[in-house]
């Protein structure tokens, strides 16, 4: 039966093909992420990667899960937020497929993806989402049927601020989990660490945050000598400490009691712990899903759009993608 529904993600520097099955359980995906050797992500050489991989990928995750093409019953894409030509390839792939096998096109909201993904796997029901990607940092809840953006970085994403912070010191793309390796290398070396002579800018404003201005002085200590590892260590102290912060007030303002974690900097150790003692002060509950539906993944959006299929699909004349798309643009019409 043709039952299954297939999700591509192409938001920005990771192509990935998704599955889930009738029933809507996620199946793991077929993924392939551009890393420059050095310098940021260009998104046409980003876009050119995603086309040059999407056919023997799309093959890949059929084996993976011993499918074949008429399995597939619908075809769910990202539409937005994202950089403009990866989404595009995306868009071209899912408007190919879906003519091609004669069945249903469904494009998505990328950030609300992250958040059902996280609540199908979590098991949680109406959390305050903490978003936490490369290109996003949002706080997020389920207030009148949409999901409302609460508090949003102002400036760049945390991750793009992590990863910035590491390209600067010589260490590739992704930077997170190598900041995350030497912050606690330190944390061995110095159990009871001391902040003296480490203090970064902490960016709250009102429910909003800020990294650019962290960056910048992030980088001013290790010109004066700070050793690396100690600027890595402060770096995450304060820039999650600020995410959690906003979250916990989301919590307090919405009266829930659930967070959900979501992004790729949500597989850090370090952000899972701070959400955990701040949700238990507060006698509420911290949720992170397993790290390959954390960073950007096709499963989330193929169960995006298996959830979104009972009441609508894409026709090709809708299908053109919108960079800008806002988590709150999308009706939430499933349960
Ligand atoms: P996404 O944009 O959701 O695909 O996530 C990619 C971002 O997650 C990049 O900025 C990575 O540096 C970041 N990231 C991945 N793993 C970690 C980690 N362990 N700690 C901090 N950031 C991470
Ligand atoms: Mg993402």
């Amino acid at each position: 039966m043709a039952g299954w529904t297939l999700g591509i993600e192409t938001t920005a520097h990771t192509l990935s093909f998704g599955l889930v099955d009738a029933e809507g359980t996620p199946y793991p995906a077929a993924s392939d992420t551009l890393r420059p050797d050095q310098g940021g992500i260009h998104p046409r050489e980003a876009a050119d990667h995603h086309k040059d991989v999407a056919a023997g990928l799309f093959q890949k995750v059929l084996e993976q899960h011993e499918l074949g093409i008429n399995d597939i019953g619908a075809v769910a894409y990202s539409q937005g937020p994202g950089l403009g030509p990866c989404l595009r390839v995306g868009a071209a792939v899912a408007r190919g497929l879906a003519t091609r096998m004669d069945v249903p096109l469904i494009g998505v909201n990328h950030c609300v993806a992250h958040i059902e993904i996280g609540r199908q796997q979590c098991g949680c029901d109406d959390p305050v989402l903490l978003y936490v990607s490369g290109g996003n940092t949002q706080v997020i809840a389920r207030l009148n049927g949409r999901y409302r953006v609460l508090g949003e970085t102002l400036d760049i994403g945390i991750g793009n601020m992590l990863d910035k912070f590491a390209r600067n010191q010589g260490i590739p793309f992704p930077g997170g989990p190598k900041i995350e390796q030497l912050a606690k290398a330190y944390l061995e070396e110095n159990p009871n660490p001391d902040m003296e002579g480490l203090q970064l800018p902490y960016a709250v404003r009102g429910m909003d945050l800020a990294f650019s201005g962290l960056l910048t002085a992030a980088q001013r200590l290790i010109d004066n000598g700070a050793p690396l590892n100690a600027v890595c260590w402060s770096l995450q102290e304060h820039a999650f400490a600020s995410c959690v912060e906003v979250a916990e007030r989301a919590m307090a303002h919405t009266g829930k009691t659930e967070l959900l974690l979501g992004g790729g900097v949500a597989c850090n150790q370090r952000i899972r712990t701070m959400c955990e003692e701040m949700s238990s002060d507060r006698e509420g509950a911290s949720f992170a899903p397993p790290r390959m539906y954390c960073i950007d993944n096709g499963t989330m959006i193929a169960l995006l759009g298996w959830l979104e299929l009972k009441k609508r699909t894409t026709s090709l004349e809708q299908s053109a993608i919108d960079q800008y798309l806002r988590t709150d643009q999308t009706p939430i019409v499933w349960s």
